[in-house]
């Protein structure tokens, strides 16, 4: 099943998962997928099955939920879902999207309980995002933005993916447009993960990122929020209610204390996106198995990698991961 080597001192229970509504995806960032033909799940969790195995992982001690994909406004059925999860009562209940679906689905997905979403935006510029994302259109992840704005989200995040001689001299710009609408922007590094470990010429190092925003920021180390993943974030010179994030997946793989969790949409459980190694809960999810689904938490976290040899995203299993898969 697993080859995964065995976590000497895991942080137990997972406290956090990411579960991916759906691996279909009506983008293909370049960092991400190869194109838009790149194959599909052959079974999918039916919307009751997802909500077992949300019970599950509730009783598994998982605190957190996150829904990804994909892109998870793809599913017809992603606002009833959201809404028959909230009801289980996580403490954070959050989604990560394109936007590219998002004008009509946020204040139906803020009013069925999501209280975060995040948005993934790498450019400002048209052309420039129909590139990146293989033919994305940016005025309606811009008009998506714009109504999860009205929505009244509890936090609102944009992520964008810096890659070098493309968007990498627009960050102030993103940095200005999230700071004016009371968006937290954040940079990710290119992961070495599927198609971005062919990208590895294209990385800006969090540093780097730092140093091209330092006029912006103020001095100091980056502080990563508690219970809130691997993102560290600084301050506005002048102005301490804005941030700015960084995610440092290459050149930092944090695995040291990684409490997350990766559901598929196909119901595997997964310890780290950087395997594609897992456990299976798809038949306890279809048969309304919660207890068992919980079991198969524990059994999937046993094989949680060991955080201080692990390399993260710098493993050579990494380059033979799809994050549209497993749910990024
Ligand atoms: N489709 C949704 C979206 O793009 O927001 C959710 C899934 S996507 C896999 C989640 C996040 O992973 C996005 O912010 C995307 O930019 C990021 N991502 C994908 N591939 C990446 C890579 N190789 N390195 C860094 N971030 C990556
Ligand atoms: Fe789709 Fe998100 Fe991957 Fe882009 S990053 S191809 S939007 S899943």
């Amino acid at each position: 099943m697993v080859a995964l080597p065995v976590v000497s001192n895991p942080p137990t229970p997972p406290r956090s998962v990411r579960v991916s509504l759906t691996d279909r995806c009506d983008f293909a960032c370049i960092y991400c997928r190869p194109h838009k033909s790149d194959g599909f799940a052959k079974e999918r969790m039916t919307a009751d099955a997802m909500v077992t195995m949300a019970k599950g992982l509730a009783r598994a001690g998982v605190r957190r939920v996150r829904f990804t994909g994909g892109e998870p406004l793809l599913r017809r059925d992603v606002v009833d879902i959201v809404a028959r999860i909230a009801e289980i009562g996580f403490a954070d209940l959050a989604l990560t999207t394109n936007g590219s679906r998002l004008t009509k689905l946020a204040r139906s997905l803020r009013d069925a309980g999501l209280r975060r979403i995040t948005i993934s935006l790498d450019s400002l510029q048209a052309d420039r995002f129909a590139r990146l994302t293989r033919g994305g259109d940016l005025s309606r992840v811009l008009s998506g933005i714009d109504a999860a704005c009205a929505a009244g989200f509890d936090e609102m995040k944009i992520n964008a993916v810096v890659v070098r001689d493309e968007n990498d001299a627009e960050m102030e710009d993103l940095v200005r447009f999230a700071w004016s609408r009371g968006i937290v922007p954040r940079f990710l590094e290119i992961m070495t993960i599927g198609e971005g470990a062919r990208m590895a010429d294209r990385v800006v190092t969090g540093a780097e990122m730092r140093s091209k925003l330092a006029h912006l920021l103020e001095e100091g180390d980056a502080v990563r929020d508690v219970d809130r993943g691997p993102a560290r974030y600084v301050r506005a010179r002048g102005d301490s209610s804005k941030r700015v994030g960084f995610i440092t997946g290459a050149s930092d793989t944090y695995c040291a204390g990684c409490d997350r969790l990766r559901v598929s949409s196909d119901g595997m459980l997964r310890p780290c996106l950087a395997t594609s190694d897992g456990v299976s809960a798809s038949r306890e999810a279809d048969r309304h198995d919660a207890d068992g689904v919980a079991r198969a938490v524990a059994d999937a976290w046993k094989f949680k990698p060991d955080g201080e040899t692990w390399r993260g995203c710098n493993e050579p299993s990494a380059a033979l991961i799809s994050i549209r898969a497993i749910g990024g």
